[in-house]
């Protein structure tokens, strides 16, 4: 059987990058997921001994797998899973399934959770990701012609070099300034001129707030679309809005990640969730207590499988990631499975306080709902000496001296009790006091004292 493995012939329709794949009907493109799954699964059973050991192990054989539910007979793998592979059969693990002679580019993780776990792009995967990320900047109305400020890392980061090559092949000026400083981003917005910014949304805030301070408005710069991944954000509400009227653009959120690819997700024109690019990956939302598959718009693990990646292909892999999936046809016309509120937090970020769990982008939601505050803040959990339980307190930045009260605070914390439903404690410190990152921020820090 002939798998065709490219990503799609492009059309440049004026709402759809690859019109025929994105727009198919749901049973014609699980088909199509089906026979590739198949095809990945007996390439990684031959190929790998990683995966080999891991079916042999529970009596598992790839003619096993006859449809897409059965892929839940694959036992899901972990990152820590590939980094003790990785140390056990250095330097890459079993898990490459392509020959040597076909490698062509290594993107490590980030690292920010442990040790880099390693990923390698054939050529073929390197096409697949560029074709895949250019659908992700064509959903966000970027066309050729515009001139593209990438404003993530370059170097072994996904993103960077992936938004490099789509930006390029779609015709577009590119500005390959990486995480530079905020004031020479300032300096390249405003002349060429950039219309497109991809960076994080953290990085989006602090350039807005560079802007502001050198007397900078909207109208003055040419951006009209900004790009933004790495972490969560422009999918909150009031840091999309803060984002969109500071810079005066279309502000879009999208997800990637090292194990899987750089741009898996994204949104479109509607705003109405993240688009899965279904044609290369079989997403599932897995219940973690249950190992099943939640019903749809059920909260759960997101777990992905490559369908056409030839390197480092993943079976199942466990993102510890939170989403909803839904099959609904969205407004634009577009039929891949959507995520709506894009990811929604990680399982292992998540909180537990006075019996309740939070996620981080919760609190970001209620402090960004305060023009009365900066934008940066911190969770910061503690243990107290004399009881031994877990205090938070959220540290975030006033503007202006004169809210550093009771009064002001209260009605912070009447927001937490309606969001959290709890109320951690609550500091104000002047803005400008917490640190700005230009890469993924970390805002929860975690000082508890650790039992044993
Ligand atoms: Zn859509």
């Amino acid at each position: 059987m002939e798998v065709i493995m490219t990503s799609s012939q492009s059309f440049e329709h004026p709402l759809y990058y690859a019109k025929e794949i994105e727009t198919m009907g749901r049973e014609s493109l699980e088909t199509l997921q089906l026979e590739r799954l198949k095809w990945q699964v007996k390439r990684c059973y031959e190929s790998s001994e990683f995966y080999k050991e891991r079916f042999d192990k529970i009596g598992l054989k790839p003619e096993d797998i006859n449809s897409l539910e059965d892929v839940i007979k694959i036992p899901p793998v972990s990152k820590q899973e590939l980094r003790d592979e990785q140390l056990s059969h250095p330097p890459f693990g079993r898990y490459v399934v392509a020959p040597g002679k076909d490698w062509r580019e290594l993107h490590p993780s980030t690292g920010t959770t442990g040790v880099p776990v390693n990923t390698i792009w054939t050529e073929k995967d390197v096409e697949n990701i560029t074709r895949w990320t250019i659908r992700t900047m064509w959903n966000f109305g970027a066309r050729p012609g515009d001139i593209i400020q990438n404003g993530f890392s370059y170097g072994l980061w996904v993103a960077g070099m992936s938004c490099h090559y789509a930006a390029k092949t779609m015709g577009c000026f590119v500005l390959p300034i990486g995480a530079s400083m905020a004031e020479r981003q300032v300096d390249y917005l405003l002349n060429p001129g950039s219309t497109v910014l991809l960076s994080t949304p953290s990085f989006a805030l602090y350039i807005a707030e560079r802007l502001s301070k050198r007397g900078i408005d909207p109208p003055d710069i040419s951006l009209r679309i900004g790009c933004f991944g790495g972490e969560a954000g422009a999918e909150i509400p009031p840091t999309r809005e803060k984002i969109e009227t500071r810079l005066g653009i279309d502000a879009y959120d999208y997800f990637g990640l090292a194990e899987i690819g750089p741009t898996c997700a994204s949104e479109c024109t509607e705003k109405a969730g993240i688009h899965w690019v279904e044609d290369h990956l079989l997403v599932e939302i897995i219940n973690p207590d249950t190992n099943r598959r939640c019903n749809p718009g059920e909260v759960g693990v997101l777990v992905l499988t490559h369908l056409t990646k030839e390197a480092t292909p993943m079976l199942r892999y466990w993102t510890n990631d939170l989403a909803r999936l839904t099959t609904e046809k969205c407004g634009c016309g577009r039929t891949h499975a959507r995520s709506e509120g894009g990811i929604l937090g990680r399982e292992d970020d998540m909180i537990i306080y006075k019996g309740t769990n939070f996620y981080p982008a919760q609190v970001e939601k209620v402090i960004r709902g305060f023009d009365e505050l900066d934008d940066e803040f911190r969770i910061r959990i503690t243990t107290d000496e004399k009881t031994g339980i877990d205090v938070i307190t959220v540290l975030a930045e006033y503007k202006s001296k004169e809210i550093d009260n009771d009064v002001f605070k209260n009605r912070v914390k009447q927001a937490f009790r309606e969001e959290l439903e709890v109320t951690p404690g609550l500091e104000l410190v002047e803005a400008g006091t917490l640190e700005r990152t230009m890469f993924k921020a970390k805002r929860v820090e975690d000082k508890r004292v650790k039992a044993g």
